[in-house]
């Protein structure tokens, strides 16, 4: 048992220090990030269009860095939660322009069937959050196959609880690895961080809410569960 606490609180150690490490990366990338853009400026202003095309990938790269950083941030030290009462309707009309921009551009087409407005009490850019991670993670499924997502609310109103649903047309997700797309870090992408699902999971589990996944060989379900406080009209 005490080499299990010992080893515990190394853990935990590691983990700010990673933590801390994470943070402290933010400026420099910043400055990093500043220069790059002048350079490219410059570039051109001179017409050499080969190194333009460098600066942009190395823009893309600094981008995917600061993501990385920001959801490991999320995951290791999650910030205070501001709860407040709110329609769930209200949040999901509020992601669609993000969701339409990012389907556009990958040939998704989106369809909403959502149920009268349940009163949630959520943290609203956290929700919005998970939301936005679920949806980029099915668009990125069907990239270039013309998907389709489907996004609807169900309300259990015995259990006092909503669902919304994220069903996408993709390849699915093998059975084998159902259990492990929650762990930190693991991804099926050259470029994935592994660390979307991780974050939306334990933003939910906060809200005192769960998220369940269906994946039967062809699409994929991902329901977001979270309780409500009461049910509008
Ligand atoms: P990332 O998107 O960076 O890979 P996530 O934690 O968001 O990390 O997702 C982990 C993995 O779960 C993905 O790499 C992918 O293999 C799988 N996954 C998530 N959503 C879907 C989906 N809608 N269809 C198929 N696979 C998915
Ligand atoms: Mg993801």
């Amino acid at each position: 048992l005490e080499l299990q606490i010992q080893h515990n609180e190394r853990l935990a150690m590691i983990g700010q220090m990673a933590a801390g490490a994470a943070h402290e990366i933010r400026n420099p990338i910043t400055s990093v990030r500043g220069f790059v853009q002048l350079l490219r400026r410059t570039l051109q202003q001179h017409e050499m269009n080969k190194e333009v095309g460098y600066t942009d990938i190395m823009l893309s790269e600094i981008d995917r860095i600061t993501d990385l950083i920001n959801e490991f941030l999320l995951l290791s030290k999650p910030r205070e939660m501001k709860v407040v009462s709110c329609g769930l309707n209200d949040i999901i009309e509020n992601v669609k322009p993000v969701i339409s921009s990012e389907s556009l551009l990958h040939d998704v087409e989106v369809t909403y069937e959502l149920q009268v407005n349940a009163l949630i009490r959520v943290d609203r850019d956290l929700l919005k959050q998970v939301f936005l991670n679920i949806t980029r993670n099915a668009i990125e499924a069907m990239a270039n196959d013309k998907g389709k997502l489907h996004i609807s609310s169900t309300i259990f109103e015995k259990e006092r609880m909503v669902a919304i649903n994220f069903k996408d047309s993709g390849p699915g997700i093998p059975a084998y690895m159902v259990d492990k797309i929650f762990d930190p870090f693991f991804t099926t992408k050259d470029t994935g961080t592994g660390l979307g699902l991780p974050v939306c999971q334990r933003i939910v589990s906060e809200l005192g809410g769960k998220i369940k996944v269906v994946s039967k060989g062809y699409g994929t379900t991902f329901s977001v569960y979270l309780p409500i406080e009461a049910i509008e009209g």
